[in-house]
């Protein structure tokens, strides 16, 4: 037994920590105090954003509201963002965002779970490609990408642009469809698409399969796909490893992410790649009171890729061992499963679906992927739809 309150805090509210606060919603220990720190009042969902960009969406319909989500689990929200962690000492140091005012400079906690995602490291990103923190919109944060998006659209309305995206994974190659038919649509006509790979082929981490249904949408898309690295930007222009200059208006950064670069010094035990290292339990290998899951973490036992579906999958064994280390129950371990269901879309309605060695395609996957996501996003909404959701029903 144990006494007195205990504090869990929440970093971030990322793909498995909202169905904790679903989970805890339905049941909270009288004795745990809750508190969510989080930048934005919202989660904006990664696997819906190039839809917005295509147009299906508005930002509305990718958001959950966190506020109401806290709310409802009985819990604090804090706006702002974590900047360091000490792990012997139990609190995190805190930076303010967002104008928000009153917000402590740390918080103290018992058992801490973290689920802040990866990011573009803006250090390292402009060692590996000079000019590109300056000239390049990178999808990351994705709050920021969607809010500057129109942006891009309002120059396409005025001129014939060059758009280009670095990074040929599934996010680049989703961005890049989605690009195009935004574009194509209701932008000046003469626009030019590029997909820039970095030097691999276009979907370097799929099945043979995949990357030919990807090249054949490229190319029957009119999109150029350059096999060549980014090595830095100037205004107007990517420059390429081969010593080429490609004339471009709007250069998109769609590159593999990092860890956040707080976690170092922190004193947790930390893989190769900076991320946080986790057993079976998602808890820390160096420090039980802290947890961790989605792209900010790694599992020490069996690494796996990072993506949205990995972090969702994480939620429910993070729901039960959060509670279960807090009233010193057995923990549960979590097996990520080997093969997942991946659905990449190329825009204008049309979708690529893969499950281990199994591919097909068409417009059927498309709106499973659609069905997929919305329900995510209704899964975790708490009250009235907001009335841009509503009004926000034109799927093609
Ligand atoms: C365009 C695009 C499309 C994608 N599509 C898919 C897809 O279809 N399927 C798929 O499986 N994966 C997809 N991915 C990958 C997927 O986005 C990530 O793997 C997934 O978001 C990881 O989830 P997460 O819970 O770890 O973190 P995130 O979803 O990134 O959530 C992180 C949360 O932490 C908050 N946060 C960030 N920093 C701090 C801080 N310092 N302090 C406090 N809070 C912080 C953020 O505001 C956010 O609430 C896509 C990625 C992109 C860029």
């Amino acid at each position: 037994m144990h006494h007195g309150i205990k504090k869990l805090l929440f970093l971030g509210a990322g793909h498995a920590h909202v169905h904790v606060l679903a989970s805890l919603a339905q049941h909270r220990p009288a004795d745990l105090d809750v508190t969510v720190l989080t930048p934005f009042g919202y989660q904006t969902y990664s696997g819906m954003t190039p839809g917005f960009v295509a147009g299906h969406y508005t930002e509305a319909d990718c958001r959950i509201a966190l506020e109401p989500l806290v709310r409802a689990a009985g819990a604090r929200w804090v706006q702002g963002r974590c900047n360091g962690i000490d792990p012997v000492g139990n609190t995190v140091s805190v930076t303010v965002a967002g104008g928000a005012q009153g917000v402590p400079a740390t918080l103290p906690f018992d058992e801490l779970s973290i689920d802040t995602g990866a990011v573009i490291d803006r250090a390292r990103l402009e060692a590996d490609m000079p000019g590109a923190a300056t000239h390049a919109l990178a999808v990351r944060p994705i709050e920021a990408f969607a809010q500057l998006w129109p942006q891009v659209m309002a120059l396409a309305q005025q001129k014939p642009v060059s758009l280009a995206v670095v990074g040929a994974g599934a996010a680049g190659i989703e961005l890049v469809f989605a690009a195009e038919q935004a574009i194509r649509q209701h932008g000046m006509p003469g626009a030019r698409f590029t997909l820039i790979t970095g030097g691999p082929e276009v979907a370097e981490s799929y099945r043979p399969g995949v990357q030919r249904k990807v090249l054949r949408q490229l190319k029957r898309r009119g999109i150029t796909v350059l096999r060549e690295a980014c090595v830095g930007m100037g205004a107007g222009e990517v420059l390429l490893g081969n010593g080429a200059r490609l004339a471009c208006d709007v250069p998109l950064l769609a590159i593999g992410t990092h860890a956040p670069p707080w976690l170092q010094g922190s004193g947790l035990a930390l893989s190769d790649s900076g991320h946080v290292l986790v057993n079976a339990f998602q808890q820390s290998t160096s420090h039980p009171q802290v947890f961790a899951a989605g792209d900010v973490a790694t599992r020490a036992d069996v690494p796996h890729a990072r993506s949205g579906v990995y972090a969702v999958r994480a939620g429910p064994p993070l729901a039960h061992n959060l509670l279960a280390f807090h009233q010193r129950q057995p923990l549960k371990p979590h097996q990520p499963p080997t093969n997942t269901l991946n659905l990449l879309s190329c825009g204008t309605g049309h979708a690529i679906a893969s499950y281990g060695p199994l591919s097909l395609e068409g417009a059927w996957a498309w709106r499973w992927k659609d069905r997929i996501d919305r329900g995510f996003i209704e899964r975790y909404r708490v009250g009235p739809r907001p009335a841009a959701q509503a009004s926000g029903e034109s799927v093609s």
